[in-house]
């Protein structure tokens, strides 16, 4: 089977994504970018997670040609492939519907530097696109535009999307954005948050580079 690898990781790692309630239903979807061949495996649309097998996953190059598969791709095909077009270190990409993005996502606001783990994704503040219509090319060029530099940005009244070097680091790196949004959810409830300067933010990014182990393949923080 064409990208055997990639299609069981973008399996195994949507169903992590459904156990850990980054996604309700069959909302989100996973990509994988092989860069040496050309083309990304990315899930099937609309699909349970829990019954997607390797075969579902579908085979694309980033003019979204089927190359392996039957089924349909997601239907964010845009959105992955401008990522792979724009980032040239992106090998992965995560969009969920994650309760707290979420409800950035519904206020138009973006995710604030209320702890340092933000600095994952490679910026102070993670910010948020208008909205427009899930599966359209506008989304993705907002989404891709209004990322700039960071490597995670809000939809507006829609979710979250992030890339990463690996399937690891772009998950591990949702995982982080939900947390943060939680965080500053839960700030806002009872106060207003101390949000961290682009200086303190730069330092931790500065940090971030000798964090962990010496040599290890750390993707996320
Ligand atoms: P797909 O099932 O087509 O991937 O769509 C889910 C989604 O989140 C659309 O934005
Ligand atoms: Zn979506």
């Amino acid at each position: 089977m064409l990208m055997q690898e990639e299609r069981e990781l973008v399996v195994e790692y949507g169903k992590k994504m459904s156990a850990d309630r980054l996604s309700t239903g069959t909302s989100g979807n996973i990509s994988i970018y092989n860069p040496e061949k050309g083309l990304m495996a990315i899930s099937p649309s609309g699909i349970d997670y829990f019954k997607t097998l390797p075969e579902d996953v579908v085979i694309t190059d980033l003019d979204a040609n089927i190359v392996d598969g039957a089924r349909k791709p997601s239907s964010e095909w845009a959105l992955h492939t401008l990522f792979y077009k724009n980032k040239p270190d992106a090998r992965s990409v995560v969009h969920t519907h994650s309760m707290y993005c979420t409800t950035f996502a519904v206020l138009g606001q973006p995710v604030q530097a209320v702890h340092y783990v933000i600095g994952d994704a490679n910026t102070a503040a993670v910010p948020c696109t208008p909205y427009y219509p899930f599966g359209s090319i506008e989304l993705a060029e907002a989404a891709v535009r209004t990322a700039g530099d960071s490597n995670a940005v809000i939809l507006g009244n829609h979710g979250l999307v992030v890339c990463g070097k690996d399937i690891a680091g772009a998950y591990g790196l949702a995982k982080n954005m939900e947390y943060i949004a939680e965080l500053q959810y839960r700030a806002m409830c009872i106060g207003k948050p101390n949000v961290l300067s682009d200086e303190a933010m730069a330092d931790v990014m500065e940090r971030f580079k000798s964090y962990g182990q010496p040599g290890s393949k750390k993707t996320g923080y």
